[in-house]
């Protein structure tokens, strides 16, 4: 019989597809090997999922194995099914995630004239045999530029082709990531000869080779100050032999700084029991998944890398995912000084090429740790013992898009139990799912309530640090006694005035960037729009002042006056870290400030250079988004302030006082982590808001018991699932006529099934992005629905809605976010 391979397509379309493997390709189209397939007119990408034997006739043969070794390993090719199945999406959209970005080899259409544009007599159809003979072949996705039109002419181009006037054929584009190879270098015969040659140049080369045997040649000559031609004549000569092999790109953010041995500290009793309860599961190899609740400050990522090392002991592997924003600087550092070479670092900022290189060593075995954010829980090590979870509540963990919209730390926790390995989540502000898993005894609850002794200046220990005191200020109240001064009280005023004094440093947070959120006329009410969506502009400096969509990026002048009314009299409320910048130079023009947003980090290495340059003392404050609230740790931080706590909590979302709460406890347990007491400031309209009361006296699970009764009254996540419709088009009518047809729909098909509600569809809260205009609908059920049955039923009522074309819908399953 001959042998037959089912390929998942790299695509957004479901299945898998059969092909024929020819002789040649046997051994190595296994499962998890990537293979060039013929699909439709193109060829694309896809990944072998399984081998079989059967009929051959009218399948298609493969094209080509792209790997040596299998890009995937059993493991992850059926984590990736999972994905696809529990998310709702396309395996080969779960496979996407688990592959290295910009590895796809691909075709696209190109169409080539076979004859002069004379032979059409119709006037589109002499355009582009005239544009195709002028360019030799054009992608067919261009021709609609060509004739000026939204859309490719399909048609005319398949009357063309039927007629003999032109072909229309796949071109292969390769990859756009590669291995990259390098000039190496070393002594033909090691020893001798140096004497044989003249010339300081390349004396001074033989005499580096001597020393460093096998160099790339880049580091040799800038060693030596050789140039290439030394070594073109000392290779004429014998004397030096050259070749290329594959070098790594590494970007972990550090620039191959020397990394500091990590200093041994004697754990305190609360770490020394989390620590042995962890390595005691990795070593009985019991698939356990533990909630390490402990405060900021009280030694959690200290535990993760005792944790570590024991599993690398074991000769395990390990995979640590931290979110994006806390993959600072300080936490590589940290990494590298306990682990050196040994742990590959994974983040958004790297080129596709870095990712590769990382990629491949990985499933090669050279790191057996890794960390990085959400997508490195697809890292194909092998033989894992441990995954850590570090601030396992954050809502980046979850990929909004595209699809798979997985949440990380739920494909974390899965992934560690079905390869037996231990998997940990840590945070100071667990989430409630990760709460009421604990509570119900799926979860192994490790607490560590209290900060670490602190280490003074004569090196003795202190008692725990206490939590910093916070204080809360209604600005409501500030306003009317006019002690307000822009967005600073009076009191957070004095409070930066005392730190100022005695040289110590202050974090600022205030969760929007920009100047103003909100331009509005005095006179007629007018407030600029984005042309694209339904939001506001904001305001920022810069360049004679400019209003910025924060969704699409689409940029204008600020006008003067109103171009409504004319009306002169245009407001800016509200403020953005630009304008609290601005209000700190007023009011302490000494004041270093150093500003942390999305506009001042958007360079590369421009986040470390801010933490490094606050770290050396060259600011007095620090002043930024949520990015200044997670994971720094500067013991000369005294001050903690929130302008305004108030920015997210009150969205219509049911998670909005969670993620307020979270905010506010991590911004607070970054003063006073050291041996000078903290303090903290929280500037609010809402002071009796549980989040603001909870914060206040530094009570998580007061907070909790409240937020999770409240979460069981109204059937919401943890204790209900939740998948979330969306429904986008070009036009706002026909959006929400599809919409109204994926409800009918879903109340047809979900509401077969006992529990489930259907919610909707409205308008999302921004009702319109990037043009689409946006509907959405919420799928509600018990938790004690099965996953599998509310999925089916979802699907069921996809299969039965036919959306015009230009329209989408996006399933997500366990929303993070409804916006
Ligand atoms: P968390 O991750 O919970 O915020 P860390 O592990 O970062 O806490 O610890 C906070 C600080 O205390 C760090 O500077 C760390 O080096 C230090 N630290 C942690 N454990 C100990 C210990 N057992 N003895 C002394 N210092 C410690
Ligand atoms: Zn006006
Ligand atoms: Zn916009």
């Amino acid at each position: 019989m001959p042998a037959l391979a089912h390929v998942i397509p790299l695509t957004s379309v479901a299945g898998t597809y059969t092909y024929r493997v020819p002789d040649e390709m046997a051994a190595e189209a296994v499962p998890g090997a990537r293979v060039l397939v013929p699909f439709g007119r193109r060829q694309i990408t896809g990944v072998v999922a399984e081998r079989v034997e059967g009929a051959a006739e009218g399948l298609k043969p493969l094209h080509d194995v792209l790997d040596a070794r299998p890009a995937l390993t059993p493991e992850l090719l059926a984590l990736t099914r999972w994905t696809a199945d529990y998310y709702l999406c396309a395996w080969g959209e779960a496979v996407k995630a688990a592959l290295p970005s910009g590895t796809e080899v691909e075709s696209h259409r190109v169409a080539v004239a076979t004859a002069p544009p004379t032979a059409w007599d119709e006037a589109r159809g002499r355009k582009l045999l005239r544009a195709l003979h002028e360019a030799g072949r054009l992608p067919v996705a261009a021709l609609a530029d060509v004739l000026g039109r939204k859309t490719v002419p399909h048609n005319l181009l398949r009357r063309m082709e039927a007629a003999g006037v032109l072909r229309v054929e796949a071109e292969v584009q390769s990859a756009r990531a590669r291995a990259k190879t390098a000039r190496h270098l070393r002594l033909a015969a090691p020893g001798g000869q140096a004497a044989a040659v003249r010339g300081d140049k390349q004396q001074a080369l033989l005499a580096f080779l001597a020393t460093t045997g096998d160099v790339l040649q880049a580091d040799a000559l800038a060693a030596t100050g050789a140039a290439s031609s030394t070594v073109k004549s000392l290779e004429a000569r014998g004397l030096v032999e050259t070749w290329d092999a594959e070098v790594e790109r590494r970007a972990d953010g550090l620039d191959g700084e020397a990394p500091s041995p990590a200093p041994d500290l004697d754990l305190h009793p609360a770490q020394v029991s989390a620590l042995e309860a962890l390595v005691d599961a990795v070593g009985a190899g019991r698939p356990e998944t533990f909630l390490l609740h402990g405060v900021t400050g009280s030694g959690k990522t200290e535990v993760y890398l005792r944790a570590l090392r024991a599993t690398l002991a074991l000769g395990r592997t390990a995979i640590v995912l931290v979110p994006e924003i806390a993959l600072t600087p300080q936490t590589v550092r940290r990494f590298r000084a306990h682990f050196g070479d040994r742990v590959a670092v994974l983040h958004s900022r790297m080129s596709p090429g870095e990712r590769l290189d990382a990629w491949t060593r990985i499933r090669d075995g050279v790191y057996p740790i890794v960390i990085g954010p959400r997508s490195a829980v697809f890292a194909p090590v092998e033989n894992l013992g441990l995954v850590v979870v570090d601030e396992e509540h954050e809502a980046s963990y979850k990929q909004f898009d595209p699809a798979p919209r997985y949440h990380a730390r739920d494909l974390a926790v899965l992934r560690a139990h079905r390869a037996g390995a231990v998997c940990v989540l840590g945070s100071a502000t667990p989430s409630m799912e990760s709460v009421a898993n604990a509570n119900a005894g799926k979860y192994t609850r490790l607490e560590m309530p209290e900060r670490v002794p602190v280490r003074t200046a004569g090196g003795g220990l202190r008692q725990p640090a206490p939590l910093p005191p916070v204080r809360v200020l209604d600005l409501a109240r500030e306003k009317t006694v006019q002690r307000l001064k822009g967005s600073l009280s009076h009191e957070l005023r004095l409070a930066m005035a005392d730190r100022l004094a005695k040289g110590e440093q202050t974090i600022l947070l205030q969760n929007r960037r920009g100047f103003a959120p909100v331009l509005t006329c005095e006179d007629c009410g007018w407030t600029p729009m984005c042309p694209h969506c339904a939001v506001t502009l904001t305001v920022h400096k810069g360049s004679g002042g400019r209003m910025r969509c924060h969704y699409c990026g689409w940029a204008q002048h600020v006008p003067h006056p109103c171009p409504e009314c004319g009306g002169d009299d245009l407001r800016m409320l509200g403020a953005g870290t630009q304008r609290v910048e601005d209000e700190i130079a007023e009011v302490f023009p000494q004041a270093r400030v150093l500003r942390m947003d999305l506009d001042t980090t958007s360079r590369r290495g421009a986040h470390r250079k801010i933490l490094d340059a606050f770290g050396r003392g060259d600011a007095d404050i620090l002043l930024g988004t949520q990015m200044v609230a997670k994971g720094l740790d500067f013991p000369r931080v005294t001050l903690v302030g929130v302008v305004e706590a108030d920015t997210g909590m009150l969205l219509p979302d049911f998670r909005a006082a969670e993620r307020t709460f979270q905010l506010l406890a991590q911004v607070a347990g970054r003063a006073g982590r050291h041996e000078l007491a903290g303090e903290v400031l929280i500037q609010t309209r809402n002071p009796e808001h549980p989040a603001i009361q909870f914060a206040l006296a530094h009570d998580f699970h007061g907070f909790a018991l409240g937020e999770l009764a409240e979460r069981l009254a109204l059937g919401y996540p943890p204790y209900g699932r939740m998948i979330g419709v969306e429904i986008k088009g070009p036009k706002e009518g026909s959006t929400r006529q599809a919409a109204e047809r994926w409800g009918a729909a879903l109340r047809t098909e979900a509401g077969r099934v006992a529990g489930v509600e259907v919610l909707g569809p409205i308008p999302a809260l921004i009702g319109r992005i990037k043009t689409w205009w946006r509907y959405q609908i919420v799928v509600k059920a018990p938790r004690t629905l099965p996953a599998s049955v509310l999925a089916a039923a979802v699907q069921a009522a996809e299969g039965s809605v036919r959306l015009p074309s230009g329209h989408r819908v996006n399933l997500d399953v366990d929303p993070v976010g409804l916006y």
